[in-house]
């Protein structure tokens, strides 16, 4: 049987970046890709990524005749529900790229790196020595099955997580499959706007209540309208009804709808285990504000490339404990921050349309300075928090919000400071993870997810059990 290295599932962005990193450091890499080469990844066409982000992670930026390239804009602003008073964060550099040719030419730096791909080969299962210990992989192909020996197997086949879910449920490692629960269902409008004087990129910006934006589409007078929720595509489409009734826009045509999924789910209580990482959507580290995952999976990637490649240069068996420091390291790097801001935005969402048109009309909550900064640590001084709780005080008087929405936003604030409490004192070895792994379900069971925001009529017209 053929050794490797490192056996990745999945050639798509998190695989294809993991593979090249770690074949560049001369470790043997050998990745398997379910679909055809050519058929990997055509949910969708165009995707983005910070410039920044691009440069800070590695990956190629592409030159504008390259097939791959798409268009740069810089990153817009929140509206309220009714499209108005945009809060802007500091605008950034964004670059969109063609999804699948981009992906062909991460494929492509992998193999030059190093790597081996095979496409058309589905996991299949994992291979155990004595111990019980993960020590490869079986894969099938159109000629069959075949079986390699990897001293780690990293998991990046997103949502269908083919090999996480294979894991025993001993493992520390969670195996559940994901639910239209904790999935985002994410439908994209290709629209072009019948009057060519029209400026769409002025209508461009994410609007939180619907979970839905504006975005460009690489042709000057059109845009991406795109929306994203819980339970499935159609709930997703009803939602988008309400949005266009809301916020006005001038006529356009809708020149073609993609569809897809991103995972909403806390992240992984542990990503390794013994000979075993997750990465990628097939370990949620998706964005909790919009759902994007390429470059914040990589903030892991960075960290497990740092700690495998230590481990692969030594002799001996890749365990859980000396693993555990990418768990240690991720969580403090994005993972306590990305699971902290949930809760407050479950909190926040409860708000309905007039009363977050009142709070973004008062710079409250929705305010240039939390949403500017979303997914950063939050920095209120006391004058901010005082000025808040006099718009909202005046807003219970008024009438413009219900207490109990006032409520449910608190909740999501102190919820938010339990998780930030509770990820601080992550276990340092998983000798300590049981005991920690207990509060935290506690934790998140009280907290739910943001499936629980759904609209109960919405999802009673549909014929979804809440
Ligand atoms: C409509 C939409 C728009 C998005 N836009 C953005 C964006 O602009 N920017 C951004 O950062 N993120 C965006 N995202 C999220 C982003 O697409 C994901 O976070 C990202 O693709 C995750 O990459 P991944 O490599 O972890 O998983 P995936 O891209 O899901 O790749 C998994 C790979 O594993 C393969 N695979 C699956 N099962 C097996 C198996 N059994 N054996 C072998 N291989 C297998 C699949 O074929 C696939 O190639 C968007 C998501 C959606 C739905």
């Amino acid at each position: 049987m053929k050794q490797y290295d490192i056996l990745v599932v999945g050639a798509s962005t998190t695989g294809s970046w993991f593979a090249q990193k770690m074949a560049k450091q001369g470790f043997s890499v050998l990745v398997i890709e379910k679909e055809e080469q050519n058929d990997v990844n055509r949910a969708y066409d165009i995707i983005h990524f910070g410039k920044e982000d691009m440069e800070k992670f590695g990956m190629e930026i592409p030159a504008v005749t390259d097939k791959d390239w798409g268009f740069t804009f810089a990153s817009s602003c929140i509206f309220s529900p009714y499209g108005n008073h945009p809060k802007i964060g500091t605008p950034s550099p964004v670059i969109g790229v063609h999804k699948h040719d981009y992906i062909m030419r991460m494929n492509d730096a992998a193999r030059a790196a190093g790597a081996d791909i095979i496409y058309g080969a589905a996991f299949d299962d994992f291979i155990f020595d004595d111990n019980k210990r993960i020590i490869g992989a079986s894969f099938v192909t159109k000629d069959g099955k075949q079986e390699v020996l990897a001293r780690i197997v990293a998991d990046c086949s997103g949502i269908p997580s083919a090999a996480r879910t294979k894991l025993p449920d001993s493992s520390v490692v969670e195996n559940y499959k994901l639910t239209n629960k904790d999935i985002f269902f994410v439908v994209l409008y290709y629209v072009e706007y019948e009057d060519k004087n029209v400026k769409p990129r002025s209508m461009d910006g994410f609007c939180m209540q619907y979970k839905a934006w504006s975005a460009p589409s690489g042709n000057e007078h059109g845009a991406i309208l795109g929306i994203g929720a819980g339970y499935g595509y159609d709930y997703a489409e009803e939602v988008f009804k309400d949005y266009l009734q809301n916020i006005k826009r001038p006529a356009f045509r809708v020149e073609k709808v993609e569809k897809g999924m991103t995972p909403y789910h806390r992240t992984l209580y542990s990503c390794v285990d013994d000979g075993f990482i997750a990465m990628g959507d097939a370990a949620f580290l998706t964005k909790p504000t919009c759902g994007e995952g390429v470059t914040s999976s990589m903030v892991q990637g960075e960290i497990a490339v740092d700690v495998i490649s230590g481990l692969l240069k030594k002799d001996g068996y890749l365990t859980k404990e000396n693993l555990w420091p990418i768990n240690c390291r991720y969580m403090k790097a994005q993972g306590k921050d990305f699971d902290a801001l949930r809760p407050m935005l479950f909190g926040v969402i409860s708000a309905d349309y007039d009363e977050a048109e009142y709070l973004f009309a008062n710079d409250c909550i929705f305010s240039t300075k939390i949403l500017g900064g979303m997914g950063e640590e939050l920095d209120l001084t006391a004058g901010d928090i005082a000025k808040m709780l006099a718009v909202i005080t005046r807003g219970i008087a008024t009438k413009k919000l219900r207490t109990e929405t006032v409520g449910k936003i608190v909740k999501g604030l102190l919820q938010s400071g339990k998780v930030g409490k509770l990820y601080d004192n992550y276990p340092t070895s998983p000798a300590d993870f049981q005991a920690w792994k207990k509060q935290a379900d506690a934790l998140w069971d009280e907290i739910g997810g943001m499936a629980d925001t759904c609209d109960p009529a919405i999802l009673k017209k549909l014929g979804y059990e809440n």
